[in-house]
Formats: structure tokens, sequence, C-alpha cells
């Protein structure tokens, strides 16, 4: 075992390691495309809804709701949710009596 043989080998690794990192930074290009950051928990968080009384579009996270017998709705306020509300009772209390 003389000193050449560990030269040769640390050639060798030199030049393994050189063309690892040439491959490396070759590949390196395409490493910017993920970095869409991710949603937190994928939910929908930026849905625009329109408010029923006053047509304002509104994010729906930001909306205030209203729970009826046929689902949820959202308004822009609280003062139109109870606009809504009251509009449906006295509909509900005149039953079509025109007919
Ligand atoms: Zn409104």
């Amino acid at each position: 075992m003389g000193p050449l043989r560990i030269l040769i080998l640390a050639a060798l690794v030199y030049l393994g390691y050189r063309l690892i990192k040439a491959n490396f930074s070759k590949s390196g290009g395409n490493e910017k495309k993920d970095d869409e950051p991710p949603r937190p928990g994928g939910a929908i968080t930026d849905v625009l809804i329109e408010d029923p009384v006053c047509r304002k579009l509104i994010p729906k996270q930001q909306a205030y709701t209203l729970e009826a017998d046929d689902g949820p709705h959202y308004f822009c306020s609280k003062e139109c949710g109870d606009k809504f509300a009251a509009d449906r009772e006295e509909s509900d209390q005149n039953p079509s009596s025109d007919q």
C-alpha cells in the first residue's frame, strides 16, 4: 500500500463528488414549481356568497349564518339575517290568502 493508491482513491472520490454535484445543480432548476403553499385544512376559505336580502357578495367565513329548515343562509350582517327571518315569518303567517 503506497501513498499512490490513496491519491487515486482520493481522486476517485473527488470525481464522484463532482459528478453528483453536477447532477444536483442540473435538476435544481425544476424545484421552484412545488412552491405553492398548501392550503391549511384544504377547506374553502374564500368563497363568495350572495346575501339574499341586499344582494351583496360576502366571503362565506365572515357571513352571518342563519340556520333554517331548508339549510343555512348567509348574510352580510345580522340585520339582513333578521330581515330575512322576519320576511319568512310574515309569509308563513299569511299563506297566500289571495287565492
Ligand atoms: Zn345584507
